[in-house]
């Protein structure tokens, strides 16, 4: 008789990275528990979920993104399939130059192949025409898109659901009870077990001090009526659409996390440079925060307890968890099954 209690592995946190770890692992033919605590506010529920292959003022190549992108799409297309769902729209990214050294900037990396090949030669503007205003100029990025996260974790919780293997609950490290071979928590046994707490991670007494140092992100969510951006703007912060004349817009960094609450400081950073940037009517609905499991030293991180058998941590998705997560998940979830560490080629 099969014991419907009993998991080859638990993972503890359904973020993107526990999702996408449970994905990889049951391609595996793993049965695996999902423990989450339902929490509307974390970072994977708060995202915009961009794709975005170059980076910050000087326009430079996102780190191992020629690897990452196709492959995070072959993995939500395959999601797609699994679940009967929309992981991702592909829309282009506009982004201002608002001064002559930006336009510059832009001008040199467009004769650099490595990140010349994700820039339009000319930017389509034509469906922001006088509807924002215009900074000194402006470039278009392709072969980027945005993920939905809330969507996948909304769609995979209950694929778990449906089949008994996930449980709304935080996770009592104080119940775990550490076998020879396995662990048991509640009415539960399982082999092994992998947290994948973002931030959270910080209150986990198995892997204290794992580099991190969380950063706090603040978007709003505004209404544009019929303003159609269906391409991201990217000026000093993000508009993203998200259905009808829905946008998210957003996000600064915040080291101070001692609230995952949204403040009056980030809500007048954000609704005055939607009113510098719009130049249509619109309606803030909505001010959201969460925390980001952003690592000092910026790359993901997976781990094998020392002296507990069976026992990891993949985290550290930082900013990028759309782009680097399916890669960063696959070789991890790899590492698991077949404990062979020449396979871990993530570095
Ligand atoms: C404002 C903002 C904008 C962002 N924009 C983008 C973007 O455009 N593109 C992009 O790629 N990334 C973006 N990110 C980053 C992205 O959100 C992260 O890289 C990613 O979501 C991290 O996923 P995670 O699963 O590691 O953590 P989380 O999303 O924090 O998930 C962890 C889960 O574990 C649960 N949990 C923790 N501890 C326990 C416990 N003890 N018991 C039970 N459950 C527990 C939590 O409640 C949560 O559900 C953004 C982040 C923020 C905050």
């Amino acid at each position: 008789m099969v014991d419907h209690r009993h998991f080859d592995i638990a993972i503890v946190g359904q973020g993107i990275a526990g999702t996408l770890m449970a994905h990889f692992l049951e391609s595996y033919g793993k049965r695996v528990l999902v423990i989450d605590n339902g929490f509307q506010g974390s970072s994977s529920m708060v995202a915009a979920g961009i794709v975005n292959p170059v980076t910050g003022r000087n326009f430079v190549r996102s780190w191992r993104i020629h690897e990452f992108l196709p492959f995070a799409k072959d993995v939500y297309d395959t999601i797609n399939a699994k679940l009967n769902i929309d992981c991702y729209t592909i829309a282009n990214i506009i982004r201002a130059l608002d001064t002559i050294e930006d336009e510059n900037n832009w001008l040199a990396r467009t004769q650099d192949d490595l990140v010349g090949q994700f820039m339009c030669t000319q930017a389509d503007i034509s469906e922001f025409e006088g509807k924002i205003n215009k900074p000194l100029a402006l470039g278009e990025l392709h072969q980027t898109f945005r993920v939905h996260f809330a969507e996948i974790l909304k769609a995979y919780k209950q694929y778990l659901q449906n089949k008994s293997s996930y449980l709304e609950d935080r996770f009592d490290y104080s119940k775990l009870v550490i076998l020879d071979q396995g662990f048991t928590y509640e009415d539960y046994t399982f082999t092994e077990l992998v947290f994948c707490e973002g931030y959270q991670t910080i209150h986990n007494p198995f892997f204290p001090k794992i580099g991190m140092a969380p950063s706090k992100g603040e978007v709003l969510i505004v209404k544009i009526p019929n303003a159609n951006f269906r391409k991201m703007y990217k000026d000093k912060v993000f508009f993203v659409h998200q259905y009808d004349d829905i946008y998210w817009v957003g996000s600064g960094y915040d080291w101070d996390i001692s609230s995952e609450a949204p403040t009056e400081k980030a809500f007048k950073t954000l609704s005055d440079e939607v009113a510098r940037v719009l130049k249509v009517p619109y309606e803030i609905m909505e001010h959201k925060a969460a925390i980001r499991p952003t690592m000092h030293g910026r790359r993901p991180v997976f781990k094998v307890h020392q002296e507990i058998s069976n026992m990891y941590l993949f985290n550290g998705l930082g900013t990028k968890g759309g782009s680097i997560g399916p890669f960063a998940a696959a070789q991890f979830a790899r590492y698991i099954v077949h404990k062979d560490l020449q396979d871990l080629v993530l570095s």
